[in-house]
């Protein structure tokens, strides 16, 4: 990994005052996992490898299908049939070469999930189900990983970032949710890039050493956000008591 950043590729986020060259440089040295390269994830990963993150891992084992190219992002017709975690990493390569990209063609789950995020910075949630997003909780709180949930339905999105220690975790807010619900109630085309974008952007504050915003919800229908402070469940069996049941179910 190169660690001298090219300043005119960034020149343009280098002008924003809130950001620096120190700020570039601490993300060059940074690595994300993301887990998922579907709507959220393919999102994500396109617009963490363009603001120069040094490292972007991308765990999917899912092929390209047809119905999958209105809400992601990089993938063509001509990929219908390819495995989604090998043509983001070969189409973000050519984006960014001075980054590693790296897909990773599998799927996450209790037996691979703390090696998959081994020594990563930080967890991005590209899936669509609750059990993974359990599973995903368990490993960054056990193994001392900040993750970013994001989730997207119907017109409605969701994002908070999650610092374990510091912030509520997923279960804090979600005890009694059953590890088996999952409604289908579509996607909006436009709704992923949104709700990638907020994921970013609370991943890059989490990775500069900034405080991560809440739950974010934002209705696309009705351009409406939410921003919502939750506290911290002493109770919470995962962050409160340290049971990691997914990992182990
Ligand atoms: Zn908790």
């Amino acid at each position: 990994m190169k660690q001298t950043i090219n300043k005119e590729r960034y020149k343009k986020q280098l002008l924003v005052p809130e950001f620096s060259e120190q700020k570039q440089q601490k993300l060059q040295q940074s690595t994300v996992v993301i887990i998922g390269g579907g709507g959220l994830g393919s999102n994500s990963a396109n617009l963490l490898a363009r603001t120069g993150v040094g490292t972007i891992k991308i765990i999917d084992d899912d092929i390209i299908e047809l119905s999958n190219l209105h809400r992601t992002s990089l993938f063509t017709e001509d990929d219908i049939g390819k495995t989604k975690s090998m043509i983001l990493e070969e189409k973000l390569s050519m984006i960014n070469s001075e980054i590693t990209i790296k897909g990773i063609n599998t799927k996450a789950d209790k037996n691979n999930i703390e090696e998959l995020v081994h020594k990563t910075d930080i967890i991005l949630d590209g899936t669509d189900n609750i059990k993974t997003r359990l599973l995903i909780n368990d490993a960054s709180v056990k193994n001392n990983i900040p993750w970013v949930y994001s989730g997207v339905a119907g017109t409605i999105g969701m994002t908070m970032g999650i610092i374990p220690g510091k912030t509520p975790c997923i279960r804090c807010i979600s005890q009694n949710i059953s590890s088996s619900s999952n409604s289908d109630q579509g996607t909006f085309s436009i709704l992923p890039s949104i709700v990638a974008s907020i994921q970013c952007m609370e991943t890059i504050k989490i990775l500069l050493g900034e405080k991560p915003s809440g739950l974010i919800i934002y209705d696309i229908w009705k351009q409406c956000f939410e921003q919502m402070n939750i506290q911290k469940n002493p109770a919470c069996s995962c962050c409160g008591k340290h049971s990691f049941e997914f990992l182990e179910e």
